[in-house]
């Protein structure tokens, strides 16, 4: 098993929007990564988002302790966070239900698990090579699967900002995909909210590396060329590197 050393880049900014309701977290000890972009209009969304940055952190670090198994540990953080934000939004007067997309990665032993809800999205860069790991969970994405949208028609659809699946679902909560990966040296994990990857292409985050030796200044890059292309959302980033110990 490779053993690595974790740099990480982190930026979120609010660009010209009147809150930033993107939340990440860098919790090294856990190894635990995430970006949240909440739902729901000023304070709404950015409770939400919070809710999401504290307990799943907390959940996935118990549960760990009592048993290794990072799948569970991450579907039961996520329920969790879903029913606390559910249990928030019950409060808001009817109509002003909150939620939030999550997109984390947790490094456990030889292996990393990401899992996303909503359009946060998940990007490996390994050797030039870039793959986005997540689905985006919105209605326009799903219509590209069946075969119903184009992907050129899905990115001008009002769709694509309609999500199907997030945190603060109330009905049921189902589980979200975990993509596990063996981590190489070198590879680049980005962690992003639709403020950033709406506005950066695959050619981009194949470059990000040579240019970019550190995990922070490519992560300021990345948020400021979000913003000079025209990003008028929150616009976050986490950017984790597996460097040689
Ligand atoms: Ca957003």
């Amino acid at each position: 098993m490779a053993d690595f050393v974790l740099h990480v880049g982190s930026r979120s900014a609010q660009g010209v929007r009147p809150n930033n309701e993107d939340r990440f977290v860098v919790d090294l000890a856990t190894r635990l990564f995430l970006v949240a972009d909440g739902m729901g209009g000023q304070e709404h969304g950015e409770r939400a988002s919070g809710l999401a940055a504290d307990i799943i952190p907390r959940v996935v670090q118990n549960e760990l302790a009592a048993d290794p198994n990072a799948n569970n540990a991450i579907q039961r953080a996520l329920s969790e966070a879903n029913s606390a934000i559910v249990e928030a939004g019950r409060e808001q007067p009817l109509g002003r239900r909150m939620g939030t997309t999550a997109v984390l990665a947790l490094q456990n032993n030889d292996r990393v698990y990401v899992a996303g809800l909503g359009d946060s999205r998940a990007y490996l860069v390994r050797n030039g090579q870039v793959t986005q790991l997540t689905v985006d969970h919105s209605v326009a994405q799903a219509l590209v699967l069946n075969g119903a949208l184009t992907p050129e028609e899905a990115r001008c659809s009002p769709l694509q900002h309609m999500l199907h699946r997030f945190l603060g679902a109330p009905d049921s909560f189902e589980h979200a995909d975990i993509h596990p990966f063996e981590p190489q040296i070198g590879d680049r994990l980005l962690l992003a909210s639709d403020g950033l990857t709406n506005h950066i292409t695959e050619d981009d985050l194949r470059e990000g590396p040579q240019r970019f030796p550190t995990a922070q200044d490519w992560a300021d890059h990345l948020v400021d060329l979000a913003l000079r292309r025209g990003s008028r959302d929150n616009v976050t980033c986490v950017i984790i590197a597996f460097d040689q110990p």
